[in-house]
């Protein structure tokens, strides 16, 4: 199941550690019936091959946000956890605020790796992931309030159809990336776990999403958001040859590396947080 692009030592993509990359994958399980947010790295290996990495690495809070929207009280505890509700994204916006954070860009994370660019004090990267609808309602109009920067990765195969109650219309996606303030970036075209499909496949979702979200927003499409954090390095390697810069997955760590731009971590904001477990995520500086 697991693609590996044979036993070359250094990668053609200068960004790719590929041995790196080979020793994170295998510690991914995959198993189409567990929950999907468990999908991702054993941390206490990650620990391991963080030690062996004596310089180009960085301690920085990435964010990921589902719906910003009340759940419906029917939900499971497992999909209600993807909730943060209106009211306590706004607290934990203002908590960033008031206690001195700077919401930073990809460009800046992937800068900061690879050429050492400064980063602002307590920087914190936030993203959303599906492109819900909820997001341009409950979200936006708070980061425009702060002033605050942040990526969306939406999943460019769900316009029209029936969805439009749920996710962001066209109309919308160009508007917030107007606004200068959010990143529009991919999520696939139909939201697969990217480990199990044909390599066409995964060229398709990769390829097509880039494109439909660039013809949307007049911008580059420069970075993707793992369905699930499934990946392997042969999607890496495409990832990076289609023009990305960079990749996330849904890690639970606070370290990324300049040789492993496809493989940022993030840690979730949940519905049970309340704003002092919120604090305990981000302050880590
Ligand atoms: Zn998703």
């Amino acid at each position: 199941m697991i693609l590996f692009s044979g036993c070359e030592r250094k990668s053609k993509f200068p960004h790719i550690n590929t041995e790196i990359i080979k020793k994170n994958i295998e510690k991914i399980i995959f198993n189409e019936n567990i929950d999907p947010s468990s999908v991702r790295y054993d941390p206490a290996e990650k620990a391991k091959i963080i030690k062996t990495l004596p310089e180009g690495q960085m301690k920085l809070v990435v964010l990921s946000y589902h719906h910003i929207d009340k759940p419906a009280g029917n939900l499971s505890n497992t999909t209600k956890s993807m909730f943060v509700t209106p009211e306590n994204f706004e607290k934990q916006m203002k908590y960033l605020y008031i206690n001195g954070f700077t919401t930073i860009t990809i460009d800046q994370l992937t800068n900061a790796l690879d050429n050492h660019a400064p980063l602002p004090k307590k920087p914190v990267l936030l993203t959303f992931d599906d492109g819900y609808k909820s997001f341009y309602e409950n979200a936006f109009p708070v980061l425009k309030k702060y002033n605050f920067h942040a990526v969306t990765f939406i999943i460019a195969g769900y316009f029209g159809k029936g969805r439009d109650e749920l996710y962001m219309t066209k109309k919308m996606i160009k508007e917030i990336s107007d606004s200068g303030l959010i990143e529009i970036a991919s999520h696939t075209m139909s939201h697969p776990f990217l480990a199990k499909i044909s390599p066409a496949a995964v060229d398709y979702e990769l390829k097509q999403s880039k494109k439909i979200l660039s013809d949307i927003t007049g911008k580059e499409i420069k970075y993707i958001a793992y369905p699930y954090g499934s990946v392997n390095s042969y999607i890496i390697n495409r990832a990076a040859a289609l023009g990305y810069k960079a990749g996330f997955g849904v890690y639970k760590d606070y370290i990324h590396y300049k040789n492993q731009q496809f493989l940022h971590s993030r840690v979730s904001v949940q519905y049970t947080d309340n704003l002092s477990m919120f604090a305990k995520k981000v302050e880590i500086y």
